[in-house]
């Protein structure tokens, strides 16, 4: 591990000049400053080099600023410094969002909900063998234009949905998976104290020709919070997840899903995200497409999921996935439906 330093901002103010970048250096392996909260995925990743920081500036204390839960305005308001535990366990969030308590229960042992916090979650970097392991010289996430080993090696784990020619990792994370889903909002605090928000979706971009570029956020801007949209879909929602063993692991499929049904059980509308097939967190337009006006039962819930991976492409031993999805996506629909709420 390179040699860093650490300061402890104390403020918001404080973080924004510390963590200043220039533009144009926010590459992996400039040594820049990088901000530091949980630290469970970014101190990994220096570990192996495959990140670096000259500082690293403590935001913890920022928490009480930036770290709340709170309905407001008709939105669910999450703190970016919000532990994952405590958005969890939160009551309000498990009776009323339990789409989000469960994906954030299924993401990590309670070690690491108890460290980790919302912005940094989102943040997380694929587990690419290929990108995490210096060992292997292609990987066109980590050294820009050095190939993508994965492509013909161990890619049984990587993405269907949204790859490229340079990069078929999938993109890691539950939470964010369910926040795309669910249409939420992010809000983003710039270097120079301005403040902007995204849709969700749109804050992790697509590898393309640029996999190394994963979100949208410029240098030293940090993610505040998130908003929620409340409706009568956020009760009738859940997490699906599938993986290989079902403690500590990473989704190989899983599946977002808030339903808002008519009395007569016809879909009014359907929100949709898939989680470990995709190279993002995917929102599923299609399939939301596919079963809005519709009664939900085994035949629309099918034709949902064949219009999710209508795109997909497979790779390898990654080929698998695609049925996986479509049975999970089936699953995850059937089920919202029975819930009683
Ligand atoms: Fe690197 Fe992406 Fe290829 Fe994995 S899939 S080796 S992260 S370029």
């Amino acid at each position: 591990m390179r040699a860093f330093a650490i300061e402890r901002a104390a403020g918001t103010a404080e973080a924004l000049r510390l963590g200043r970048i220039e533009a144009g250096a926010q590459d992996d392996l400039a040594a820049v400053p990088r901000f530091l909260a949980g630290g469970t995925n970014l101190l990994d990743l220096m570990k192996l080099d495959v990140m670096r920081a000259s500082v690293l500036v403590d935001i913890n204390d920022l928490e009480a600023e930036h770290g709340g839960i709170a309905i407001r305005d008709g939105m669910l308001h999450l703190g970016g410094l919000a532990r994952m535990a405590a958005v969890a366990d939160h009551p309000v969030v498990r009776r009323d969002f339990p789409i989000l308590s469960e994906a954030l229960w299924k993401a990590a042992s309670p070690q690491l909900r108890n460290m980790a916090t919302l912005a940094g979650n989102v943040l997380q970097r694929t587990r690419c063998n290929y990108f995490r392991g210096r060992q292997w010289a292609g990987c066109n996430k980590r050294d820009p234009g050095s190939g993508c080993a994965a492509k013909d090696g161990v890619n049984r784990r990587l993405a269907v949905l949204g790859t490229s020619e340079q990069c078929i990792a999938n993109y890691p994370g539950d939470f964010a998976v369910a926040l795309a889903g669910l249409g939420a909002e992010v809000d983003i605090l710039g270097n120079d104290g301005g403040r902007r928000s995204l849709p969700f979706e749109a804050l992790h971009r697509l590898p393309g020709d640029t996999p190394h570029i994963e979100t949208e956020l410029e240098p030293g801007e940090l993610i505040t919070g998130f908003r929620v949209p409340i409706g009568d879909w956020t009760r009738r929602s859940l997490y699906l997840k599938i993986r290989d063993r079902e403690s500590y692991d990473f989704a190989l499929a899983s599946a977002a899903v808030a339903l808002d049904l008519g009395p007569d059980g016809t879909v009014r509308s359907a929100r949709i995200g898939l989680g470990g097939l995709a190279a993002k967190p995917w929102r599923s337009h299609e399939a939301e497409d596919a079963l809005a006006g519709r009664s939900l039962d085994e035949t629309s819930a099918q034709e949902a999921a064949e219009a999710a991976f209508a795109s997909a492409v497979p790779h390898g031993d990654a080929a698998f996935k695609l049925d996986l999805g479509r049975r999970t996506l089936v699953r995850a629909l059937l089920a919202a439906q029975a819930m009683e709420i």
